[in-house]
């Protein structure tokens, strides 16, 4: 399946994504399960982007992938200096309790693999709670050294046979760590989802829905740590409207 080979494919800063809807990420989603095939989803927000101009690697991987998504009200910002219209933003805090609904009631099987020790295991009390039925048959924090116990990881993911495993080290190491790893991990989907356990363990405060809806979830963040993301988003954010900016011009040239 070719995903990106649709007619929804919009590039910025030479990354290619997808500008779907919620509902048509999902189907995609769930085609890929049925059929049994694998897959890497990645999202992309403005930061991801930013690393992407800088690390080569990283953008190869990224345009390698069938499935990357939009994230955040910067590449909706990119979208319109370049003229387009982007669907949907389809960040993974909002697409996974969507996936979370379908896995429950279609038996899919989740396996939690990053963030600190014990935030997994919280996730997967709150996920149960919240989604009776769901199953989630294992989980392994993501302070491992990925050089030399990744293989003793896989083995724990593929012991527990899941079709979907939720990568959380932050762009661009879960990025990375899929491309590497995805021939080894029997599973159907690999998804890079960030800081995502930290939210749904509870540990870390989400920002209220009008400051999701409004694009303005990053102020919240870094309002929670400065120290950690004030590069990222002060010097980051307008930094990434120039490089579009540049790059818009340079095509046109
Ligand atoms: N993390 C990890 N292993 C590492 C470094 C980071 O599992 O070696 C986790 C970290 O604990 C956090 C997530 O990766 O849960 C990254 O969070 P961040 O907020 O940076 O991600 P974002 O969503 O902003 O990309």
């Amino acid at each position: 399946m070719a995903a990106m080979d649709t007619a929804n494919k919009l590039t910025v800063l030479d990354v290619d994504f997808l500008s779907i809807s919620m509902e048509e990420a999902l189907a995609l989603i769930e085609q890929v399960i049925a059929s049994g095939d694998k897959q890497c989803v990645s999202f992309i927000n403005a930061d991801c982007l930013n690393i992407s101009c800088k690390d080569e690697v990283y953008r190869n991987i990224l345009n390698s992938q069938s499935f990357v998504l939009p994230d955040g009200a910067g590449i909706n910002i990119a979208c319109r200096m370049i003229g387009e219209r982007l669907v949907a933003n389809l960040n993974g805090t909002d697409l996974m309790p969507e996936l979370w609904n379908v896995g429950r009631t279609k038996g899919y099987r989740f396996f939690l693999l990053g963030a600190a020790p014990g935030v997994t295991e919280r996730m997967k009390a709150k996920l149960e709670e919240a989604y009776p039925g769901i199953e989630v048959v294992g989980e392994q924090h993501g302070y491992f050294d990925r050089e030399s116990e990744s293989d003793a990881v896989i083995e724990k993911i593929n012991t527990s046979k899941p079709n979907v495993v939720l990568v959380a080290f932050g762009a661009p190491n879960q990025e990375k760590w899929i491309y590497e790893n995805k021939d080894k991990v029997n599973s159907n989907l690999l998804i890079g989802v960030g800081g995502l356990f930290d939210f749904y363990s509870g540990d870390k405060k989400r920002a209220p829905v009008w400051m999701r809806k409004s694009g303005m979830e990053w102020m919240y963040r870094l309002y929670l740590e400065p120290g950690r993301l004030w590069r990222r988003y002060i010097i980051g954010n307008p930094l990434f409207v120039y490089r579009v900016f540049n790059w818009k011009r340079r095509a046109k040239q």
